[in-house]
């Protein structure tokens, strides 16, 4: 028996195999095997679906709360629902003998590919394969193709496969499962099997056509059967061709919605499994060409680091305005949640390699300014406030508070603490500025976003008379071990960083004189006076630095908390909690969770020095437990910078590795999609060095001992710019879309230099 799909792979290193079946690691598979195109995304199950598997179907933006204490990204019916049995024994990983048994994830071509072989109990011999994926080129569009062939002996078959509408949320202790739909409509037309579903409080219908298609030998035929008893001859296999199109009262009218399902499943199943597949590869190529970052010689860190941008690429939309939750579409952690992960950690990934899916990931925001206003509104604030967990509609949507598994009640303060969202929103659109040269959204939306923000902050500080200086009471970095403290060195930091900028932007706009300056100014109230406030504060913000001086105090009184060195590391090199503290008590501690203040130091890397950094990167980073999977990325970049080469590598590839090697435990709750940003970034902006500074692009690249070379592309304004960077020469190939000629003005190795466009120069440092 051949192997059906092996021709559609790619080589080796863009391919993630699970080559033995393990039950443990279901959930961690389901999450890794995730495959999707920015509308939707759709666990890795097996397609039987084990009696304990986790199916989940996720389209982006689409929430419901019903019998939840805040929305959750709805798990819908399943496509992905195939179960055959043979004479009453069903074929399942679970349920039969497996002779041989893999999976392939081929990342290249966003497919998931499979073969087993089973026994039954009278050992009879069956070869299982299947292949799926879920259209890039039409992204309402999925295709599961599975082949069955008896080894031994003639058989009877039943064959299942419907779209199971019985799915659930997995809920959490004290919700249990929900169910967030109920079934409008099911039906065969023809040789469609169509359902039709509803979103219980947020009434979105969503609907699901299929044509399933049957070829044994010379005949093939649609079946409108959803249940099928077949015969099936040894030796010869049988093919069952599924393709389905899934679309909801958001992209197509109500009244549409069914006769635009039935045609366009009809044209997709017209268009036959090798055509879509053909196009759906094509539209793959196009995105890896300018996201794909190839290492030397690590190959296998190289694939490690693919494995994270095929779930940033997977989880990415290229317009409209949709955001990307912590867990990306791969699974209910955090209930699909937008955090600060998007801002700080996803967001410039898509910023320097796909600038409209980072424009509409901005745009998410200021769509819900209204949002964001009245809640400033709500508790006396001016300006737009953000909440820290954000949904569909932008209201505040932290759970407000949790049952643990020993049956405490633990208070939730994030809503009411985690502020620094605000100017972590304020930094993406910044940069995406920056970077991007976008003036019309800046003009349109990107200004009004972050004066609204700066203004917010404005009205939230407060001033001591006695001390003359402004402060910020009552709020949570980065570092939750320590919920309420005042005068936290990041939030501090970047508030004034916000309000010194948005000074200047106002400044700059006004100087630029054009209209939609003066507009955007009157209708938002904005005069001269309170932009001049805004800097005042930002000048006068306080920072709490310990007594000599020598490192910032991550808030007030931190330094007065109790120091307990930190002396065993486990396997990956990550520090263990001494004995002499506990969790339960950690806020007592020194220890954080992610330092605040060395992402201060990373995000406003050019306004400390060098030693500076040097000092605190190490005085935190011997706190610091990483408990949060955004930590490690972040940690490996400042250790680069600060010199600390060991520690570098280790965080890097801690960071790296999280989610292919399942590091913090819960991949099966969904991808960690920070951590797979804040791992680009550790290769790019660490290693690579690139950063932006007065709208000059800066190559200062640092490498560990272990990687010799790195290429890359990205976009930066008008530019496609193709790099390779060794520790001691850069390449840089410009090109523009418009133009063959140009001249890209840049900074390598801290000299400023030019690269023409079309040619490859080469700089040495
Ligand atoms: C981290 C936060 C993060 C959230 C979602 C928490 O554990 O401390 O910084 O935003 O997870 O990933």
């Amino acid at each position: 028996m051949k192997d059906l799909y092996k021709r559609f792979l790619s080589s080796e290193e863009w391919l993630i195999r699970e080559e033995v079946w393990n039950k443990n690691l279901q959930g961690v598979r389901e999450s890794q095997f995730t495959l999707g195109n920015g509308y939707i995304g759709s666990r890795g199950v097996l397609e039987e679906i084990p009696y304990d598997a986790y199916p989940g179907t996720y389209i982006a933006g689409l929430f419901d709360s019903s019998g939840a204490q805040v929305p959750e990204l709805v798990n819908l019916p399943n496509p992905i629902d195939f179960k055959i049995s043979v004479e009453g024994e069903k074929l399942g990983l679970v349920a039969m003998d497996v002779l041989k048994h893999n999976r392939v994830l081929d990342m290249k071509k966003g497919l998931l590919a499979r073969r087993t072989v089973y026994s039954n109990v009278r050992n009879e011999r069956f070869d299982y394969q299947s292949v799926r994926f879920f259209s890039m080129d039409d992204s309402h569009v999925g295709v599961m193709q599975v082949c069955l062939t008896p080894l031994d002996n003639d058989t009877n078959i039943d064959v299942e496969t419907t779209f199971d509408l019985s799915v659930t949320n997995k809920g959490i202790l004290s919700e249990g499962r929900k169910n967030h739909i109920k079934i409008m409509e099911v039906k065969n037309i023809r040789d469609i099997y169509y359902a039709s579903v509803q979103t219980f409080a947020s009434k979105v219908y969503v609907n699901y056509a299929g044509i399933l298609n049957c070829c044994t030998g010379d005949i093939t035929q649609n079946t409108s059967e959803r249940v099928l008893h077949m015969r099936a001859e040894k030796g010869k296999t049988i093919c069952f061709t599924k393709v389905f199109h899934i679309a909801t009262s958001r992209d197509v009218k109500p009244r549409n919605m069914k006769p635009h399902a039935l045609k366009a499943v009809r044209k997709a199943a017209e268009a036959g499994f090798e055509n879509l597949l053909k196009k759906h590869v094509s539209a793959w190529e196009k995105r890896w060409i300018g996201a794909d970052v190839i290492l030397k010689p690590d190959k296998e860190l190289e694939k490690a680091l693919r494995f994270n941008i095929y779930h940033l690429l997977i989880a990415g939309k290229d317009n409209g305005s949709t955001s990307i939750g912590a867990r990306t579409l791969s699974g209910e952690g955090y209930r699909g949640h937008i955090f600060w992960d998007t801002e700080i950690f996803i967001l410039p990934f898509f910023i320097y390699t796909n600038p409209d899916a980072a424009k509409g990931m901005l745009s998410y925001r200021y769509d819900r300014m209204g949002e964001a206003r009245r809640n400033a509104r709500k508790r006396g604030y001016k300006g737009a406030m953000f909440p820290w967990e954000s949904a569909d509609l932008g209201n505040e949507t932290t759970p407000p508070w949790h049952r643990d598994l020993d049956g405490r009640i633990i208070k939730i303060h994030t809503m009411d603490t985690e502020q620094h969202i605000n100017c972590d929103i304020a930094y993406a659109v910044y940069h995406y500025g920056l970077a991007t040269g976008d003036k019309e959204f800046m003009m349109k939306k990107g200004y009004e976003l972050f004066f609204e923000i700066a203004r917010f902050w404005a009205s939230r500080v407060l001033f001591d008379k006695s001390k003359k200086r402004y402060e910020i009471q009552r709020v949570m970095g980065p570092d939750e071990f320590h919920p309420i403290v005042d005068n936290n060195s990041y939030t501090n930091g970047m508030v004034a960083w916000n309000l010194r900028k948005a000074f200047e932007l106002f400044e700059e706009n006004k100087r630029c004189g054009e209209k939609w300056s003066r507009d955007l100014s009157e209708r938002i109230r904005l005069s001269d006076r309170e932009a001049k406030r805004w800097k005042s504060i930002a000048a006068g913000l306080f920072i709490p630095y310990s007594k000599r001086k020598d490192v910032i105090e991550a808030f007030d009184g931190f330094l007065r908390r109790k120091y307990i060195r930190i002396k065993e590391l486990d396997n990956n090199f990550m520090p263990v909690l001494p004995k002499e503290a506990t969790f339960k008590d950690i806020d007592t501690t020194q220890f954080v969770k992610q330092s605040d203040t060395v992402m201060l130091l990373y995000l406003l890397d050019g306004d400390f020095s060098h030693e500076e950094k040097r000092r605190n990167f190490a005085f935190y980073d011997a706190r610091t437990l990483h408990k949060s999977s955004l930590s490690a990325a972040i940690s490996s970049i400042m250790a680069l910078r600060t010199g600390d080469i060991i520690k570098a590598s280790r965080y890097l590839s801690y960071a790296a590795y999280m989610d292919i090697n399942n590091l913090s435990g819960n991949t099966a709750d969904g991808m960690h999609a920070a951590s797979c940003g804040g791992t680009w970034q550790a290769f790019i902006n660490g290693i690579g060095g690139m950063s932006v500074k007065d709208g000059i692009l800066r190559f200062n690249p640092l490498f560990p001992k272990e990687i010799k070379c790195l290429k890359f592309h990205i976009r930066f304004k008008s530019y496609r710019i193709s790099a390779e960077i060794f520790r001691n020469r850069i390449a840089i190939t410009p090109s523009l879309k418009r133009a063959k000629r140009g001249v890209l003005r840049l900074e390598a190795f801290g000299r400023l230099c030019e690269a023409p466009v079309g040619k490859k120069t080469v700089f040495r440092g």
